[in-house]
């Protein structure tokens, strides 16, 4: 049995089989999930098992919200409010 490619659910036969990120790919199907470039076994970056380029692998700053100094604040508050309110007399 040929396993089905992961991005085209088509079989993969041996000759054109990559197996990476525990599946199955075609070589030409084993290409960046953002810019759709081809990627190989040496040059791609795996994150969810999808594979990504390395100038479109999600690096976890593209999705943490930022944490602005006000953020920090009102995060730090409902902290404290929340566990022990006697604790507001420190600040
Ligand atoms: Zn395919
Ligand atoms: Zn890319």
């Amino acid at each position: 049995m040929n396993p089905l490619c992961s991005r085209c659910n088509l079989v993969v036969y041996p000759t054109e089989k990559v197996n990476c990120l525990d599946k199955y790919w075609h070589k030409g199907c084993f290409s960046c999930e953002v810019c759709k470039m081809t990627l190989n076994m040496k040059n791609y970056k795996g994150f969810e098992k999808r594979p990504y380029c390395n100038a479109h692998y999600p690096k976890s700053s593209f999705t943490c919200v930022t944490d602005t100094p006000e953020n920090l604040r009102l995060k730090q508050q409902s902290k404290i409010q929340s566990q022990r309110p006697s604790a507001c007399s420190l600040l």
